[in-house]
């Protein structure tokens, strides 16, 4: 059963719309678990019987991400065509959601400078840097 919190739209795209899940490879898993540990989201669930990494909610998978095919010792995870995701970028108008994304969320996305009077007044102060 898919978790609600892990398969919001993104960026205004409903999450089942957008075709992006790992696919293990039986023939090629050693059953590591390296991708059923390392995964965040719990898209991954470990066959003890079989040894094997089973995708049992691929809703979950953070669009983009293929870290778990990254790490995999035996390239066993792939993901949907990258091109397929991009196109669906330029197509469902995700870049302009963004930026409306990063205007609404200037006080949580905003980078924090430090306040150049109270780095100046340290070293004053101090004497030394
Ligand atoms: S990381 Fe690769 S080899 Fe290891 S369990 Fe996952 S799919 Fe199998
Ligand atoms: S790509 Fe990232 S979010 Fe998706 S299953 Fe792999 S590690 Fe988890």
């Amino acid at each position: 059963m898919p978790d609600p919190r892990l398969t919001q739209p993104w960026h205004g795209v409903p999450r089942e719309e957008i075709d992006w899940r790992p696919v293990v490879d039986e023939g090629l898993c050693n059953g590591c678990g390296v991708c059923v540990t390392g995964c965040g989201r719990a898209v991954f669930a470990y066959d003890y019987e079989r040894e094997k990494a089973v995708v049992v909610e691929p809703l979950h998978c953070m669009v983009g991400c293929v870290t778990c095919a990254n790490v995999c010792p035996e390239g066993a995870v792939s993901f949907p065509s990258l091109d397929a995701l991009r196109e669906l970028i330029q197509e469902r108008g995700v870049v302009a959601a963004a930026r409306r994304e990063l205007e609404e969320g200037r006080a949580r996305l905003g980078l924090r400078r430090p306040e150049p009077s109270s780095a100046g007044n340290h070293i004053a102060e101090g004497g030394q840097p």
